[in-house]
């Protein structure tokens, strides 16, 4: 492990009180709070009693990886997670005594942007130019009403009663904005005591990291906790520190707290009452010393200061200046091809654009060297050449008349019309006056469209009928599935090993999840409604929530210079510093090398370099390097060197000439060497234009046999003597190593898709286990290509059973009167309604035994002896080399003071015969054990629909048994064995079924 330096080692060594790390990018902040988490952790601390906050998910991510590789399981759970992800969860926890809908929901913009879309007639905007695009104006809108809520400034009135309308509408449906849940969560801290000492107690250590990039809501949250409980760790990058924090400091100061949102300004924060909390006054930001001094007086002014000093040496700097967009692009891709070639890893290298947008001549550029290439950001989702086509395919069902899409369908896989059958039928179109669906059907009559031409269309209008029959009959979500499936997106892909696949199907399951959680909301929604949502979303390119990004493996990495904040590669190209706004958002994330390059000539003519660039040149006091767009693209080589040869003969001859015009006695070998000079560039033109891929060597070999029958003896000695040939070959070979190297990385292997944790440990749950037991190829699909299975309405239904009872037990009422049984039907009905439960025949029957389960339920309870004292309680442990993890459904206090685990299940009642072998009952038992040092006496399964308990019986062997599994399980998904294990009792309820080869019926 690499050591520290000191003051970084003393910050890891710090126990108590407040302290603010102060060090700019490189100085391993990060590596600090995961440390200094470990540490805690030796020295007794539970590692779920530190709470660690991150500004983005790539910070949270590598602190959460770091953490699991330095920490020992077992433990209970990590609260490491951005704002966004710990506050939504501590609200949750809290969702009563904020007066919020126990089931609410935290949209994203995009799913906002779609909702406010369909309620544009309630938005005051006659004051602002909707230009023919409310999408883009209500994305921009959205985007200050969110800075107004993070934020400490008054909205002006026009903004303020946007935000109320704004507010309204996703109040009345249960719903909050990412802003609302700090604006709430404050409130709470600050009008009820007994939760913020609740939330302050249970944190013994609270680690925060880019303080300079939180907001006045988020500093609100920490002065509110540092007032009961000032343990708290502030990581501050210098370089962004300068400006003293806006709209209020950490404080602890009375003064300090509460900065956005005073409860005055809103009568209450319930969600579903229709009132929410609304943006306030901030207090005045602080005046005094600027820098960290400003930083560390607002923190807390007893607090201890250690500046951090820099672990890293500083990357080598280049600066480029590049002839046009291309050529910077291509300059990126070879210098990547390069670097990989050298033993860099694909994924240590990144390309900074100012706007993800502008990523595409980047990744053109990759793509023609082969170099596999991942760009990431908010709209990357909606630029996949996959969920393109998808959406193509909606758009077009949806609205037969949206040409764009019909196009894309139609020459896109699995159709691919050539584009000039497309033009035929665009003329047939026009004619007839007729939409493309239309005209497809037409053009099967017309005498113009070939044969093969006319399969292909049929395979269009037939996919297309299926679909369009579908379209109207099928929840959204179902729809997307199975059009992915019937248009074949996936399955030809299925059986693929490569990262790239895998990558792909992710992208496919994300555009599913985002049908599936669109439903959920709007239950009678129908699939057009959110084909016109997802159209909207993809085109603003605002982020949709709630699907993460999935992996990129072995690909140079493309992102936005906003989106690299708090991460770090081996080398960086920052592009397009003619604009250099934002630059600094990126931070100091290049650890080797840094390339700062500017576009010489845009669209628009000369660019001048931008002044942070010029600033960052006149500093380093170093020269550009000038790169040109390579006409001849990657395969420049034999192109470069036809040229440098070229002027080397003008050269030659014109020597040899002026000789010629005044002989001597060495003339003639001048002017045999000019014509060797002129035979080489001959042998480059031809060997540059030989068709097919002809290896070098041979095509060297027969270009010299046929010069040497024109050559003369002397003109053959020059030939003989020149270096041209071996430095031919020289370059040839080392492309081909450099080729064979990044084949070599791309290896087909899933390795980087199996889920792993920080350490490189397995990741696995008790579910895991099942599923892969049950089918390997079954677990394949759902955990390592991700594919969503489509929940069936007992696991909907198990889902909400789950959260109804979780809810009514956290709440702690008095629950053995009838006010007991009157709040567990009031979460179930709240819960229903928000589930996305509609009202069919099933539905309906599943409701009233559900209502009829939930009074059992609670008579049940009013006569039990057990008391429930933990709920959903998780645990991580590890078997062999493998981490386990899960949680458990409810643990009861039995008279005796001994444990019961109890899990919930809502499908068949097994008898306790049956239960003989039970792994699940067992693996929690071990876990209890290790995790929370309870020795468990009893399992039970909770059969609510049945309101029976039946105990799985304790074994001896319990331990020896579940880790035997875990091993075995562990080794076959670790040896990518995946094979399936097909039979009908298991394929008959197998979601996969239909993609898969080894179904059986
Ligand atoms: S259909 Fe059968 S063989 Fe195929 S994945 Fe499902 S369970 Fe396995």
């Amino acid at each position: 492990m690499l050591a520290l330096a000191e003051p970084q080692q003393r910050a890891i060594e710090h126990r108590e009180g407040p302290l603010l790390l102060v060090g700019e990018a490189g100085t391993g902040k990060t590596e600090v709070l995961a440390r200094r988490l470990a540490q805690l952790a030796a020295g007794g601390t539970k590692p779920g009693e530190v709470l660690l906050l991150a500004a983005n998910r790539a910070t949270a991510q590598r602190l959460r990886e770091r953490a699991e590789a330095l920490l020992d399981p077992p433990y209970e759970e990590l609260w490491i997670g951005t704002w966004e992800q710990i506050c939504e969860s501590l609200l949750r926890e809290h969702a009563a005594a904020a007066g919020l809908d126990p089931f609410f929901d935290v949209l994203g913009p995009a799913e906002r942007l779609a909702m406010l879309l369909d309620r544009i007639d309630e938005l005051p905007l006659r004051n602002r130019e909707i230009r023919g695009n409310p999408a883009g104006l209500l994305a921009h809108l959205l985007a200050q009403i969110d800075a107004t809520k993070a934020g400490s400034e008054q909205p002006d009135p026009e903004l303020a009663e946007l935000i109320a309308a704004h507010d309204r509408i996703l109040a009345a449906c249960g719903s909050l904005d990412r802003g609302d849940v700090y604006l709430v969560l404050n409130r709470l801290l600050d009008e009820r005591p007994d939760v913020r000492h609740d939330l302050a107690g249970r944190f013994e250590h609270v680690m925060v990291d880019e303080l300079e990039d939180t907001t006045p809501a988020q500093r609100a949250i920490l002065a509110s906790l540092a007032e009961a409980n000032p343990n708290h760790l502030y990581a501050l990058e210098e370089a962004r520190s300068s400006a003293p924090p806006a709209g209020g400091g950490v404080g602890v100061s009375g003064a300090a707290r509460r900065p956005v949102f005073r409860p005055s300004d809103s009568a209450s924060a319930d969600a579903s009452s229709g009132e929410k909390p609304s943006a306030g006054p901030g207090t005045p930001t602080p005046t005094g010393p600027a820098g960290h001094e400003a930083w560390s007086l607002a923190v807390h002014p007893g607090a201890e200061v250690i500046e951090l000093t820099r672990q890293y040496r500083d990357p080598t700097l280049r600066f480029w200046r590049c002839g046009s967009e291309r050529a910077q692009a291509q300059a990126v891709a070879r210098e990547a091809e390069h670097l990989i070639a050298g033993g860099a890893a694909p994924e240590a290298i990144c390309a900074l654009v100012d706007d993800p947008a502008r990523g595409g001549p980047v990744a053109a550029a990759m793509e023609e060297r082969g170099i596999p290439f991942h760009l990431s950001g908010p709209a990357a989702l909606f630029q996949r050449p996959e969920v393109r086509d998808a959406i193509a395919w909606l758009r077009v069902l949806a609205d037969p008349e949206d040409s764009a899409a019909a196009a894309r369908a139609l020459t896109r896989p699995p159709v691919e019309l050539r584009s000039a059958d497309l033009a035929r039928l665009s003329t047939i179109a026009r004619r007839r006056k007729l939409d493309l669906v239309s005209a497809a059907e037409a053009a099967l009559e017309s005498p113009q469209i070939p044969p093969e031409a006319r399969e292909r269309i049929q395979s269009f209008l037939k996919l297309y009928g299926a679909a369009s029959a579908a379209l109207e009959e099928r929840r959204a979500d179902v729809f997307v599935r199975r059009l992915i499936e019937a248009v074949g997106l996936r399955r030809q892909r299925l059986f693929a090993a490569q990262p790239e696949v895998a990558e792909r199907l992710l992208a496919l399951s994300r555009l599913a999840e985002l049908a599936a959680a669109w439903t959920r909301r709007e239950p009678n929604g129908s699939t057009r409604d959110f084909v016109r949502h997802l159209s909207a979303v993809a085109d603003t390119g605002v982020e949709p929530s709630g699907v993460a990004e999935p992996p990129a493996p072995g690909a140079v990495q493309g992102l936005s210079r906003e989106a690299v904040k708090g991460m770090e590669f081996e080398h960086v190209f920052l592009l397009g510093m003619e604009r250099s706004e934002g630059a600094e958002r990126s931070g100091r994330p290049a650890r080797s090398s840094l390339v700062l390059s500017r576009v010489e000539r845009g669209e628009g003519g000369e660019q001048p370099p931008s002044e942070h660039y010029a600033a960052a040149l006149a500093a380093a006091e170093a020269e550009e390097e000038a790169h040109s767009e390579e006409l001849f693209g990657p395969a420049e080589g034999l192109h470069a060197t036809y040229r440098m040869l070229r002027e080397e003969v003008l050269e030659a001859s014109w020597k040899a000439g002026r000789e010629l015009s005044e002989p001597r006695l060495d003339t003639a070998i001048d002017v045999n060497r000019a014509i060797a000079r002129y035979m080489e560039l001959l042998k480059l033109a031809a060997l540059a234009q030989r068709p097919g891929d002809e290896a070098t060597a041979d095509a060297v070999e027969a270009v010299n046999g046929l010069l040497r029958q024109v050559a003369t003896p002397e003109q053959q000695a020059e030939l003989d003597a020149s270096a041209l040939d071996s430095y031919l070959l020289g370059s040839e070979e080392e492309r081909e190593r450099r080729r064979r190297l990044i084949a070599a990385r791309l290896e087909p292997s899933l390795e980087a898709f199996l889920p792993r944790r920080g350490d490189g440990a397995l990741s696995l749950s008790a579910s895991d286990l099942g599923l892969y037991l049950t089918c390997p190829l079954k677990y394949k699909f759902a955990r390592v290509f991700g594919i969503p299975q489509e929940p069936t309405i007992n696991q909907r239904f198990g889902i909400l059973i789950h959260n109804v009872l979780e809810r009514f037990h956290k709440e702690g009422e008095d629950q053995a009167g009838e006010a007991g049984l009157e709040r567990l039907m009031d979460l179930f009905e709240a819960g229903w309604r928000r589930t996305g439960f509609g009202r069919s025949d099933d539905e309906l029957q599943f409701r009233d035994r559900a209502r009829e389960a939930m009074r059992l339920y609670w008579e049940r309870e009013s006569e039990s002896e057990g008391e429930p004292v933990w709920l959903e309680r998780k645990f991580d442990i590890r078997v062999g080399e493998h981490h386990v993890r899960g949680r458990v459904d409810r643990v009861d206090r039995l008279p005796d003071g001994s444990h019961e685990l109890i899990d919930y299940k809502t499908g068949e009642r097994k008898s306790e015969a049956e239960l003989e072998s039970d792994l699940q009952l067992a693996l929690y038992r071990l876990a209890a054990r290790q995790a929370w040092e309870i020795e468990a006496g009893a399992g039970s399964y909770y059969y609510v629909l049945d309101a029976e308990k039946v105990a799985a019986p304790v074994r001896a062997d319990d331990a020896e048994r579940v880790e035997r599994t875990v091993l075995q399980v562990g080794e076959g998904i670790l040896g990518q064995d995946f094979e399936p294990r097909p039979s009908p009792k298991v394929c008959s309820w197998c979601d996969y079924r239909l993609i898969c080869p080894a179904a059986e019926n």
